[in-house]
């Protein structure tokens, strides 16, 4: 009988955990498989840690993973893939945005097809700002565009993933983890399920805008070498509005419709166009060099404090 595992980052949610793991409790108490919770706690502040370790107290199959501060969302969801031992995974999120209800409906149709993802696609989000609505479908069709592999549109980390897909998901070392990137890019049988995103239990987003625009640079910088292109591409068209302006002026001053001490304006113009051009693609070429630059360090992705109730590497054990 297969095993599943389901995944949660947590970073701050006090407000949420309790209703959070009764629901999820609930819903797996009605399956005949073996289950666990792997809660990551994301270096938090609030008293997230003691509620996760009161939980693992009284409940065996509950999981917990400190981490040592504040690595990120996608570092917490490679955290609970790299610790998971389980034949199946799912990805949620604390805040129950993604609703544990739906997990046997998602395990029933992984069996039926036999497929080794099933990405859960947002038919309608509740409880959001259209600020963010209208960032994200413009971001995942961007996405799309710019990146040499296709990627389904409007879905999140919520998904399940079966042993397979960890096994090469584990097998990547890159340190900028998009991971429902890289979890369509690894191929297999993926398929998708719908479902109505509903809104956060309570407390407030933990994504704020700084850290939604380092997810969707990660994104881009990580799957699309296409910014490089179009920054060859915008040198190119520079070039050439450069030969039009340099032939426009020295015809004009041999036929005499152009008075080129008065130019000031073009001159203006076009050192302050160039100027821009210039900088625009140093500044490309710098994001690319920075990403050179921390897989070169190689550091971790994130680091463990460490863990209740896995008892495979008790050195790291909470005491
Ligand atoms: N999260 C995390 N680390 C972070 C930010 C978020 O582990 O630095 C977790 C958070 O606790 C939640 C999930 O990632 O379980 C998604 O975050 P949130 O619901 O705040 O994002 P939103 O749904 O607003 O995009
Ligand atoms: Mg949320």
């Amino acid at each position: 009988m297969k095993k599943l595992s389901i995944i949660v980052p947590c970073y701050n949610e006090e407000a949420v955990l309790a209703e959070s793991y009764r629901r999820t409790k609930e819903v797996l108490k009605q399956l005949t498989c073996p289950t666990e919770i792997i809660y990551v706690n994301d270096g938090s502040r609030d008293a997230t840690r003691s509620i996760l370790d009161a939980i693992s107290v009284s409940d065996p199959t509950v999981k917990v993973i400190h981490f040592s501060r504040n690595f990120g969302h996608q570092p917490a969801v490679t955290a609970g893939i790299h610790h998971c031992d389980a034949d199946l995974a799912v990805i949620l999120d604390a805040d129950m945005q993604d609703p544990p209800e739906l997990i046997p409906d998602i395990l029933a149709l992984q069996e039926k097809e036999e497929a080794n993802v099933v990405f859960c696609v947002r038919k309608s989000r509740e409880g959001e700002s259209n600020f963010k609505l209208i960032t994200s479908r413009l971001f995942y069709r961007f996405m799309n565009h710019m990146s040499e592999v296709a990627f389904p549109v409007d879905t999140g980390d919520f998904r399940l993933i079966d042993r397979k897909v960890m096994n090469e998901f584990n097998r990547m070392r890159e340190h900028g983890k998009y991971i429902r990137g890289l979890i369509s890019w690894v191929g297999f049988k993926q398929i998708p399920f719908f479902y109505e995103r509903e809104a956060r239990i309570a407390g407030e987003t933990k994504y704020p805008l700084s850290k939604m625009l380092k997810f969707a640079s990660n994104a881009l910088l990580y799957f699309s070498k296409k910014p490089l292109k179009m920054a060859t591409g915008l040198g190119f068209t520079a070039v050439l509005i450069g030969i039009i302006l340099a032939v426009w002026v020295t015809v004009g001053k041999i036929i005499g419709y152009s008075n080129a001490e008065t130019g000031w304006t073009s001159i203006m113009t076009a050192v302050v166009f160039f100027g821009g051009v210039q900088l625009l693609t140093v500044g490309v070429l710098g994001q690319y060099i920075g990403i050179l630059f921390d897989e070169i360090k190689a550091r971790p992705e994130y680091i463990v404090d460490c863990t209740k109730n896995f008892n495979t590497n008790p050195s790291v054990s909470c005491t």
